[in-house]
């Protein structure tokens, strides 16, 4: 017998839910939906989102409401315009061969008259968020003496955005002897002090552990410095060909910015923020929501209420200030009983936040690298492959050129074609992290120990001191400069004595041994289109130099920001440009169409 009906759901919604790839009831609608089935008690649920809770309280609501009234029976309050629709749309599927069910979305920054319309009309479930539904009631234009069940879902969520206030009010116009459910993902003391007030004796229900994330998310940070951040979160999205992620900022500008920076690099990406008209907003949500959008950028605020099942990872570029945002966030990922990574990115200092999250969460973090290039080029490679094994051949109309191709390839072998095939976009990959350096944190670097190393060569016998007309303007460090030396030099680290890194040139100092090797390899080097250019020093950097350096520009641009210096090795704008053009492997969007913003943003 289907679980469902023997739960005591009927034969109707189990129909409709079963076309909906409803098998067996998840933990929380094994749990709750009997004790709501009896329609005697007020509940609390704890549970995160995406465990289905909309059918844990939907089901047993369908079952206990008359349909052949026109009243409004049940009112369901949720934080956001997304959830509202969402539980309406969700309702109405349940209710798919039950007759005359009636249900409204009543949301802000939409027509209210069309909202007031529905309702004159007659419905018996109202799905609402709090300010839209005050507004509505204090126009009195709805009846809830009816109402008999209240739903309060995501009400963490609700109190977080200051809707304390409201759902008193709302509450207050429903019937004393109504039946209130609550669901929440978190059970903080004004959450608790809501089921006190209004709730009496409520069965209350946890899924998992209380407070705790879903246990489907595994936590993981990567310790890079501050500005390493942005390349690191890169290589780290390129790491993930198949990523379909939330990007969590702190604040708007952020948001927007690595966002911008994202779409210019030519990642399939959009922001999601608060300055976004509604109609904005909606717009990217749809893109994201029909997987035409690859990485969602979004502000905590903005991205209450996501539910896009399938996200395959939760970034948090930044850490939210409150430990609670931290597990709603990481909620977006790992719905519906799907396994999800939850990443954070952080610089030493932040540590203690890190083990304050664990603390709360009862849910160890694990400490990651920033893969290398290589690892990156490597899995990028693999998903290439999978992508030709799986590609849809439309052969009608290949058949036609099939013969012209295969002429032209006749003189390969299968082996070359091959080769030859998957180098097509796997160069791009290989161009754009050869040298790519090392990026993960490096405690000796704030100890100050590799400066150390370098001063204590400073003026030491064998070493010659060089030049190069890069400096701290193009965003090099000193490490980061040892590394680039190292890396197009093909010498040693050791090799490397003291770096003197000025504003628009550096010296350096490189074993006599080693000069040849260093001249050699920065022999025709481009950096951002300039020629690299390595001399002899004398103790003093000469005014000319400076001045020359200086006509090079470019190092304030700011799409270069934190872009993964290594890479660079010819110019930057290069690289950004290649990204533009991959249309294929890991920066597509899912449909493989092309993208205008991307192609326009790429100069
Ligand atoms: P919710 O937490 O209600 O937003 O549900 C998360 C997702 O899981 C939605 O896409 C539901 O359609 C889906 N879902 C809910 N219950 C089940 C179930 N018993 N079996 C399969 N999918 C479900």
């Amino acid at each position: 017998m289907n679980p469902f009906l023997e739960l005591g759901i009927r034969h109707d919604i189990v129909n409709a839910i079963t076309e909906l790839g409803f098998e067996k009831p998840s933990p929380i609608q094994e749990k709750a939906i009997p004790v709501l089935l009896t329609g005697n008690d007020d509940f609390v649920g704890l549970a995160q989102t995406g465990t289905g809770k909309t059918a844990a309280f939907g089901l047993p609501l369908l079952e206990q409401l008359d349909f052949s009234s026109k009243q409004p029976q049940a009112l369901v309050l949720c934080p956001t315009r997304e959830l509202c629709l969402q539980i309406a749309r969700d309702l109405e599927k349940f209710a798919k061969y039950i007759d005359n069910v009636h249900v409204v979305a009543v949301y802000g920054g939409a027509n209210i008259g069309d909202q007031l319309r529905q309702i004159r009309r007659g419905v018996q479930i109202v799905v609402a968020t709090p300010g839209r539904m005050l507004d509505i009631i204090g126009r009195n234009a709805i009846d809830f003496s009816n109402v008999r069940y209240v739903v309060l879902d995501e009400a963490d969520e609700m109190l977080n955005m200051g809707f304390q206030e409201d759902i008193n009010n709302i509450l207050s116009e429903t019937p004393d002897d109504k039946k209130t459910w609550l669901f929440s993902a978190t059970m903080p003391k004004e959450v608790r002090r809501i089921a006190q007030n209004y709730m009496t004796n409520p069965q209350e229900l946890t899924v998992g552990t209380k407070n705790t994330g879903n246990e489907n998310i595994e936590h993981q940070y990567f310790m890079v410095k501050a500005k390493d951040k942005y390349a690191a979160f890169k290589r780290i999205v390129d790491f993930y060909p198949e990523i379909f992620g939330i990007v969590f900022c702190r604040t708007k500008i952020e948001t927007q910015e690595i966002a911008e920076a994202l779409i210019k690099d030519g990642y399939n990406a959009d922001s999601l923020h608060g300055d976004l008209s509604q109609q904005q907003r909606d717009k990217v949500m749809k893109r994201y929501r029909e997987r035409n959008l690859q990485l969602l950028i979004a502000t905590d605020v903005a991205a209450r209420g996501i539910d896009v099942n399938d996200v395959t990872h939760v970034i948090n570029y930044s850490l939210p200030d409150e430990t609670e945002n931290y597990t709603h966030r990481s909620g977006r990922t790992a719905r519906a009983g799907k396994t999800g990574i939850s990443i954070s990115l952080i610089n030493a200092k932040e540590m203690s936040k890190i083990r304050h999250i664990e603390k709360i969460n009862g849910k160890q973090f694990i400490p990651k690298q920033v893969p290398q290039g290589a690892e990156v080029c490597e899995k990028q490679l693999l998903a290439l492959v999978d992508k030709v094994h799986n590609v849809e051949v439309h052969e009608d109309q290949i058949n036609a050129f099939l013969p012209q191709i295969l002429e032209s390839l006749q003189d390969l072998s299968k082996e070359e074609v091959i080769k030859k095939f998957a180098s097509l976009e796997f160069n791009r990959f290989l161009n754009y992290y050869q040298d790519a350096p090392d990026l993960n944190f490096d405690a000796r670097d704030s100890r100050g120990e590799r400066g150390d190393r370098s001063e204590r060569r400073t003026g030491s016998k064998g070493y010659t001191r060089l030049f190069i007309n890069l400096g701290s303007v193009d965003e090099f460090s000193r490490g980061d400069m040892l590394s680039y030396i190292c890396n197009k030099g093909k010498i040693s680290g050791k090799s490397v004595g003291k770096i003197d890194l000025k504003g628009v040139f550096t010296f350096f100092e490189v074993l006599d041994a080693d000069v040849d090797s260093v001249f050699q390899g920065f022999k025709d080097v481009d950096f951002n289109g300039r020629n690299v250019r390595i001399e002899v020093s004398g103790d003093k950097p000469s005014s000319d130099r400076g001045g020359r350096r200086r006509s090079g520009g470019g190092g304030g641009d700011r799409r270069d920001r934190g872009g993964d210096r290594g890479s660079r090795g010819g110019s930057g704008r290069r690289d950004r440009g290649d990204r533009g053009d991959r249309g294929g492997s890991g920066f597509r969007d899912f449909s493989g169409k092309r993208r205008d913003r991307e192609s326009k943003s790429r100069y």
